[in-house]
């Protein structure tokens, strides 16, 4: 079936990068060690849910260049799951593609599987893969609202409880969550979404405290408008008049939500962040959050 996994490993190359020790030591620009080590001695595994398009593809990619053992999830879009592995590859990096159904118990097992069957560990996992279903709650019949739950906060409930399995066996790990911020501002038309958005913002507070004994970190970033698929089909006025509201005066772009995401995910720095909820929209919820 079209659902079924498909398990295609890369070829493994050898490339050296500076670090100093574990998750969190390959941004070499900012951490300026001088310490260098083969990659496949240090460097991160790393699981993206739903990173075959916009904002997912972008952190799979950022995370690749970075010298992670990437496990690039995707749901429907095969081609464009193999090419940002192919992409993640042609840097020297090790790339695995896979389909799974983020929502789905039994996909997830396979998935969390794949990347320990590969590499061994999990040592970061970014919750991605989200959809949306737009229109005035009047208007909204209450499967779309529990279609939006399943995936946006059921499917990163169901990843997190599996990776932290590996995690906390080794009393390490990184949990990031991608929310949106309209699940702290609200937005017309986007109640079931804006709602599974909270939802993870109470979900990151609570495992950052249930996983920390562990010496794993959970946050949260939430992204304003960003530039990719889900917000492609956006009417223009609606973008003008989003865009009146926006400080900075333009959408995202993907690049930068997996910006964030890199320090959270490796920075040395971050291994102190836990439980935090970081906006990156421009200074869209600045109006709105006092
Ligand atoms: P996108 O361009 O529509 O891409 C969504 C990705 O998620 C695709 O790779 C898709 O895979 C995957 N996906 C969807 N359902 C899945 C499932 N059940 N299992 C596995 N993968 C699944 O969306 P995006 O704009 O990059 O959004 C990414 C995340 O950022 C979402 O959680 C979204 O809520 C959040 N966000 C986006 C914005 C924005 O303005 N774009 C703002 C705030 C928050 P296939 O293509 O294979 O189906």
């Amino acid at each position: 079936s079209s659902r079924s996994l498909q398990f295609q490993p890369y070829q493994c190359r050898w490339r050296s990068f500076s670090t100093s020790s574990g998750v969190g030591s390959q941004d070499a620009s900012v951490e300026q060690t001088s310490v260098t080590v083969a990659q496949n001695v240090e460097s991160p595994v790393v699981v993206v849910t739903g990173a075959s398009k916009g904002i997912g593809r972008a952190i799979a990619l950022t995370m690749g260049k970075a010298g992670c053992k990437v496990l690039v999830n995707y749901l429907k879009s095969s081609k464009n799951g193999e090419e940002v592995s192919e992409e993640i590859e042609a840097y020297g990096g090790q790339a695995l593609p896979f389909q799974a159904d983020a929502s789905k118990e039994a996909d997830v097992r396979s998935l969390i599987k794949a990347a320990v069957d590969s590499w061994g560990t999990i040592d970061v996992l970014i919750n991605n893969a989200g959809i949306v279903h737009d229109g005035l709650l009047v208007r909204m019949n209450n499967s779309e609202g529990r279609q939006v739950f399943d995936v946006n906060f059921f499917g990163k409930r169901l990843c997190t409880k599996a990776a932290n399995e590996i995690m906390m066996t080794k009393n390490k790990g990184r949990i990031i969550n991608i929310t949106s911020v309209v699940g702290l501002i609200g937005n017309v038309g986007q109640a079931d979404y804006s709602a599974s958005a909270a939802a993870i913002k109470g979900f990151t507070r609570s495992t950052a405290k249930e996983y920390a004994r562990r010496n794993i970190t959970v946050n949260a970033v939430a992204p304003g408008f960003i530039s990719t698929d889900m917000t492609a089909t956006l009417s223009e006025d609606y973008k003008k008049k989003i865009l009146d509201t926006i400080p900075l005066g333009r959408f995202g772009q993907p690049e930068e939500v997996a910006g964030l995401v890199k320090f959270l995910a490796l920075h040395p720095a971050a291994s102190y962040m836990t439980g935090g909820v970081y906006p990156i929209d421009g200074g869209l919820s600045l109006s709105s959050i006092l």
